[in-house]
């Protein structure tokens, strides 16, 4: 008995990095393959010799893994199934499907021309010399010739397609195709039915860019003898001014976000979300909530539109979600040396920087810019000219203030945020000015600039002795201002 779960695959082109409508696909295939407790296929569709490159198989390979589509079983080249393509075209041509066309690119393309302007489908006899005893004779010659499928002059292809219902076709509208090029190469249609049906896939999820090659390939299984499986083809996806999604939108590729500190599951919860709804509220999901979510039944029928906003927000949401001993190693990856291996060597440090820092950042890589000043050693430690000019105007006062912070610093007992907050704000209050006053010089004196998580928070993190540390530095550094001035 054949095995009753389903089987699908990803067939990309190794024709260029992994792209978000390439990705997509793939993870529908994936989150139906783990939803049903099918199988989750892949096949690299490197026909294309010219075009095609193992360094994007790699690259397509490598950006899957990151977004945790784990593919079952090694991946199929297309290359490799060669032989039976040719045997699938023999066996096509025994059972009277095919035609020999002799005619080369440019006498069949003023063909077409002519037929398109009167209205007919390309048909063997539509091109001069292909009739009749004059074919025979050619091909009897061994004449170099490609092998066209020859659709039926009656009737209608139909098929039913999951997203798009009920499928028709008037045959008298559909050309004949090539199946086997003159050089003995498949064409792309004949190439993925051979390998669908030699794969046993039964649901073929794809975008619906291939809706229009559909008819055809049904006209090839139907002639090859075999059931059709069930297709499933996804609407495109737009670029916020309703166009087609591409480059002219920014970055496409799964490899230009994960750059951006974009998380995978941030990422694939996004892709999810475009063209299908769990059919209930919930938008931040992880990959196990969307298999467990995921039905064909409810991918939309309308085009998705790519809205970067909306990915800026999962990301925040996920770096909330994701717990800190998994979100630290990838926020340590985008910290420059020396602060990565001081970070390294510090794990419980770099685990509360952390959790502290994703609370207001939505990309890990705003996270590593928040989070590298505490790890950065006191002698490379910079001071944003232009914070410094600011919070540090009047050098006098400058001093004063971090003076007094540095004694509430020294002599706090215990070294907490509850006793170094009421001490602070005393001194702010001793010296008649405002908290930010006070703050703001003191953050530009711990961390460089004047952008920092909570005071407090920073405080305590970089501890005792490397906040008195800094403020000595900062003190040097306003001496020297003062000097210049
Ligand atoms: N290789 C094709 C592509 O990258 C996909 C073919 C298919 O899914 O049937 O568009």
């Amino acid at each position: 008995m054949t095995d009753p779960r389903p089987r699908v695959r990803f067939a990309p082109s190794p024709t260029g990095y992994l792209h978000v409508g390439g990705a997509r696909t793939a993870l529908f295939n994936y989150l139906f393959a783990r939803r049903t407790g099918g199988r989750f296929l892949l096949r690299i569709e490197d026909t294309d010799r010219e075009r095609s490159s193992d360094a994007m198989t790699g690259q397509i390979l490598s950006a899957m893994e990151w977004l945790g589509l784990e593919v079952d079983g090694e991946p199929v080249h297309q290359g490799d199934g060669l032989d039976r393509h040719r045997a699938d075209v023999e066996r096509l041509r025994e059972a009277g499907w095919v035609w020999p066309c002799f005619a080369g690119q440019e006498e069949l393309a003023e063909v077409r021309a002519r037929l398109r302007e009167e209205g007919r489908p390309l048909r063997p006899h539509e091109v001069p010399g292909h009739a009749g005893a004059e074919a025979a004779a050619r091909l009897a010659t061994g004449e170099p010739h490609a092998l066209f499928f020859r659709v039926p002059d009656e009737g209608a292809t139909t098929f039913d397609d999951v997203v798009h219902g009920p499928t028709r076709v008037e045959h008298a509208h559909l050309d004949d195709f090539v199946v086997l090029r003159t050089d003995g190469t498949p064409v792309y249609n004949l190439a993925v039915v051979s390998d669908d049906l030699h794969m046993g896939i039964t649901h073929v999820i794809r975008g619906d860019d291939h809706l229009s090659n559909t008819p055809k390939q049904v006209l090839l299984y139907r002639a090859l003898g075999a059931e059709l499986p069930t297709f499933v083809h996804v609407p495109m996806i737009l670029g916020p001014d309703g166009r087609r999604l591409s480059k002219r939108h920014g970055a496409t590729s799964v490899e230009a976000y994960r750059e951006q500190g974009i998380l995978p599951e941030a990422l694939v919860n996004f892709l999810a979300l475009l063209g299908w709804s769990p059919g209930d509220d919930r938008e931040v999901m992880d990959l196990p909530e969307l298999v467990e979510a995921f039905s064909l039944a409810r991918i939309l029928k309308k085009s998705s539109v790519f809205d970067p906003e909306k990915l800026a927000w999962l990301n925040g949401r996920h770096l909330q979600r994701r717990p800190p001993e998994r979100l630290a190693p990838v926020l340590l990856e985008l910290l420059p040396e020396p602060e990565r291996g001081r970070a390294a060597a510090e794990r419980e440090r770099l685990l509360a920087v952390t959790e502290l820092v994703r609370g207001r950042a939505r990309t890990v890589e705003a996270m590593a810019a928040q989070a590298r000043p505490f790890f950065t050693p006191l002698a490379s430690l910079a001071f944003d000219a232009r914070a410094a000019d600011k919070h540090w105007k009047v050098p006098s006062e400058a001093r004063e203030r971090l003076l007094a912070v540095r004694t509430v610093l020294a002599e706090s007992d215990p070294y907490a945020a509850d006793t170094l907050e009421p001490a602070l704000r005393a001194v702010a209050e001793r010296l008649g000015i405002g908290a930010g006053k006070l703050f703001q010089p003191l953050r530009v004196a711990l961390m460089g600039s004047a952008e920092s998580p909570g005071i407090f928070d920073v405080l305590v993190l970089l501890g005792r002795r490397r906040s008195l540390e800094r403020i000595d530095r900062a003190l040097e550094e306003i001496g020297r201002r003062e000097a210049a001035s």
